[in-house]
């Protein structure tokens, strides 16, 4: 990601380190990292962090790690582990040779736990789980001291060590630090520090039988790599008090945590529990559906990591959570996509025209201009010949007003090509439907100029039915019909149902066709569609349309502007 100075980004994270650079806190050193879990894909959600924690590293010639807190073996998988590297790697952070895992400071943070027990702030307790939920008390109301807490340190140590030793079932014992039971601030009432789960990890295998806590495991996680600024969303403010008594108690290193507003998107949700949800219930076709707010979906469906970065930075860094319009991040993508997409004519919808006055045996190719809005991207050649296809919509047998397309008697132009006139409609004979036109063309208006000055109001794209190949294309529509389906008690009540239409007989010029998967297009007057990489035949390419053409975006900035 470059950090042009002009586009860089201020905002009250960076106010605290240009603060910190000043006062020559941490020897003048930037470390940031992004320490997701590994129990899902990463979503855009995730993107904002990293694009945020690699940003600011990069901006102040800092260091950027990624680090996998994998403290949970059950719900962890290598999937996720592998799924998440190529995102962040796509997404363009860099973590270069500083890939971590918590589980790597497994042997380090058990000796924490024992330091702590050795300090008589930590002690082993046998309530059971439902026990100890009781005894926590409430956010009114105190909790009670669990009658192990004054273990004494020889017995915590010896109940510890045969804990690691496997001679205790999942739940019957647990490490606890010993706090307050009074603090108003639950997450101090004796935090559970260690666990004991007899389950393989996807890194450590079976050589523990006890996984220490999330929240221990994160916070000194952190210590241990000296990350200087470690920037969290908000719902780990109330976990703060608790990762500085953790540090402080064993005498280590200690980064500062920096808070900021989770994003939320309208029209989907970023909740990798959630996700999983849609995931296991099929409702999507995988982690990277194109409809999910996946980083592998949004890969899927087209979105480049400019399109993201941009939305990213024009939303910034809030104190508050707020919930984002997905027609911004459209309108970021379609920017992008402007730029770069290869301009081609795909019929989704095929009516047959055949060319009366034109050779039977021609074919001619015609220069075609790949993206107007970048002269370097050239031209290409697109072949033309008596019969062609144009979209079933661009004809009407009784125009309406203000329908500029193709009627009877009516001339249209064809984009790169020629005039068309319909002279005859052919229809079924036994439904009526429109299944051919006939039209006669201006030899003259070859490139779809006109020959004498006179106007034609429509053109119309096209495809060359020799030429043309049959693809596949689906579009997408948004996910969920509301804007916040976690508004809802089922957040899945408003998934829409119909967020997914395929056609499957469209045609398409043949460049477009025999392009790269991965390769992103410009549909003329449809959208920006990407070649599907992984459902794609050498038979069947598949497109999925990445976004409209129509930015509500423009419209709502706008009417904000004339407010
Ligand atoms: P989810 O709620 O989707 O399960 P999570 O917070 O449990 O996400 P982690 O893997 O723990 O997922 O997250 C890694 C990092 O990403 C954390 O620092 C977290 O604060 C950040 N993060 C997660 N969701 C968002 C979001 N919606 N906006 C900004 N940052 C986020
Ligand atoms: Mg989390």
């Amino acid at each position: 990601m470059s950090t042009n100075e002009a586009t860089t980004p201020s905002d009250f994270i960076r106010d605290i380190i240009n603060e910190d650079l000043k006062n020559n806190k941490n020897e003048s050193r930037v470390h940031t990292r992004f320490p997701p879990e590994p129990n899902g894909y990463i979503h855009i959600g995730h993107a904002k962090s990293i694009n945020l924690n690699f940003g600011i590293a990069s901006q102040y010639k800092g260091k950027f790690n990624l680090r996998f807190d994998d403290t949970n073996p059950s719900k962890e998988e290598q999937e996720y582990v592998q799924s998440i590297i190529e995102d962040i790697r796509w997404l363009g952070a860099d973590w270069e040779d500083r890939l971590f895992y918590a589980s790597d400071y497994y042997d380090r943070l058990y000796d924490y736990a024992v330091q702590l027990i050795e300090k008589g702030k930590a002690y082993v307790d046998d309530l059971t789980p439902d026990q100890i939920r009781e005894y926590r008390g409430t956010l009114t109301e105190p909790g009670k001291n669990s009658p192990h807490r004054d273990r004494s340190i020889e017995e915590n140590l010896d109940l510890f060590k045969r804990m690691r030793a496997g001679e205790f079932e999942d739940g019957a014992r647990v490490l606890r630090a010993k706090i307050d039971m009074a603090s108003p601030n639950l997450n101090m009432r004796d935090p559970a520090i260690y666990r004991i789960k007899h389950e393989s990890h996807h890194r450590t295998g079976d050589k523990w039988c006890i996984y220490p806590m999330y929240d221990f495991t994160h916070c000194l996680s952190d210590s241990i790599e000296a990350i200087t600024h470690s920037v969290c969303t908000l719902e780990f403010e109330d976990h703060r008090p608790l990762y500085d008594w953790f540090i402080d108690e064993v005498g280590a290193y200690h980064p500062q945590q920096i808070e900021f507003a989770r994003m939320n998107l309208s029209y989907t949700v970023l909740s990798k529990r959630k996700l999983l949800k849609l995931v296991e219930d099929g409702d999507v076709d995988g982690w990277d559906d194109p409809r999910m707010p996946t980083v592998s979906g949004m890969r899927r469906r087209g979105y480049t990591p400019e399109a993201i970065r941009n939305f990213c930075e024009r939303i910034g860094v809030a104190k508050r959570d707020s919930l984002v319009d997905i027609a911004l991040l459209e309108h970021c993508l379609r920017e992008d996509l402007n730029l770069r997409a290869t301009r081609v004519m795909a019929v989704l919808e095929p009516l047959k025209v055949v060319i009366t006055n034109y050779p039977e045996d021609k074919t001619e190719e015609l220069e075609a201009v790949n993206n107007p809005e970048d002269e370097s991207a050239g031209t290409r050649m697109v072949p033309f010949s008596r019969e062609i296809y144009i979209e079933r919509n661009d004809f009407r047998e009784d125009p309406p007003k203000k329908f500029f397309r193709l009627g009877p008697g009516r001339e249209v132009r064809l984009k790169h090509a020629y005039f068309i006139r319909c002279d005859e409609v052919i229809k079924d004979d036994k439904t009526g439907e429109v299944v051919e036109l006939r039209c006669s063309y201006d030899p003259e208006s070859r490139g779809g100029m006109s020959p004498d000055g006179r106007k034609v109001k429509g053109t119309l794209h096209w495809v060359s039915a020799a030429q043309a190949k049959k693809v596949e294309v689906r579009f997408f529509e948004r996910l969920f019909t509301v804007e916040n389906p976690l508004a809802d008690e089922d957040f899945k009540s408003s998934l829409n149902p119909d967020s997914r239409r395929v056609l499957t007989s469209c045609l398409i010029e043949p460049f477009a066709a025999e392009a790269a998967p991965g390769t992103l297009f410009q549909f003329m007057r449809q959208g920006y569609f990407y070649l599907d990489s992984i459902d794609s035949t050498a038979e069947m390419p598949v497109f999925n349309r990445t976004v409209s053409l129509r930015d509500s975006w423009a419209k709502i900035e706008k009417s904000m502007k004339s407010k």
